[in-house]
């Protein structure tokens, strides 16, 4: 069943009388729980993909529904939580007191409620920080307060996430390794996840559908569903399946450099 349902969304940005065409007629659906990456050129309109589905911008045409429901609503109620290019931790604040600002009231008067909330112990554990709950954020490295911030969004109740390049910041060998810990830890949650990436390999590691854009105005090149078995392991990279879909990808990529 159609959960996130993106619907002939045309944007436009208007700056000192320049109008720029941002997205040109995107048409998308995922079902719940689905790990998506969206992939393409800088510029082509992923970021602004992503606000407007997460309720952050508005459209010029179209419409964008989350389980039948408008983005705004969905908005309202708590639906998204939103991972950043570098993490929004306070860095005086501990990890573990970290990890509860989706909980905490706000100025507006509203914090999360979730009946069953998840050990925010356990998640951090999971993205291997069990020994750090107590540091304080400025003493971790990037890498470290990045997977805070993962962890934080899959605890935070809401049911759709959306990471904007988490990783862009890091090293090649933490990025790596970040990324099978957001492999894992979605396999346990299977939130549905909507994730901007320049990585090939990340994107085909993790989806199940990988979204392939082209250049301004951005408009849907090809959808690709990753038919790879799950769980995946690290070795996954090592098969024939997997560079196929890598190549399979960069080919749609290419297609629209020429
Ligand atoms: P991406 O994330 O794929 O790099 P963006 O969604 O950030 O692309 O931007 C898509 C296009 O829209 C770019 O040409 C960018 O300059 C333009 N754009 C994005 N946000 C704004 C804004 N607030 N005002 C004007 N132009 C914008
Ligand atoms: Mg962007």
């Amino acid at each position: 069943m159609t959960y996130i349902k993106v619907k002939n969304v045309s944007k436009f940005f208007e700056r000192r009388g320049q109008v720029t065409e941002a997205l040109r007629d995107i048409n998308l659906e995922f079902e719940q729980g689905t790990f998506v990456s969206l992939i393409g050129p800088s510029g082509c309109g992923k970021s602004t993909l992503l606000r407007i589905v997460g309720g952050l911008a508005d459209v010029d045409q179209g419409e964008v529904t989350i389980g039948g429901m408008s983005t705004l609503g969905a908005q309202s109620q708590k639906q998204f939580g939103f991972v950043p290019q570098s993490p929004a931790l306070f860095p005086w604040r501990t990890v573990l007191e970290n990890m509860n600002v989706p909980f905490e009231v706000n100025t507006k008067g509203v914090g999360i409620q979730v009946e069953d909330r998840e050990d925010p112990i356990e998640l951090l554990q999971s993205v291997g920080l069990g020994d750090f709950v107590n540091s304080y954020a400025k003493e971790l490295s990037g890498g470290m307060q990045q997977r805070v911030g993962i962890a934080r969004a899959f605890g935070s109740g809401a049911p759709i996430l959306l990471m904007d390049e988490p990783f862009s910041a890091l090293d090649e060998i933490t990025r790596e390794m970040i990324s099978y810990q957001l492999l894992h830890i979605w396999e346990a949650h299977q939130k549905t996840v909507l994730f901007v990436t320049h990585s090939l390999r990340e994107a085909v590691l993790l989806s199940d559908k990988v979204v392939v854009m082209s250049a301004r105005p951005g408009q849907v090149s090809k959808v690709i569903d990753i038919n790879l078995p799950r769980p995946r392991q690290a070795t996954i990279e090592d098969t024939e399946e997997f560079h196929q879909y890598v190549t399979e990808i960069r080919g749609y990529l290419r297609d629209r450099w020429k």
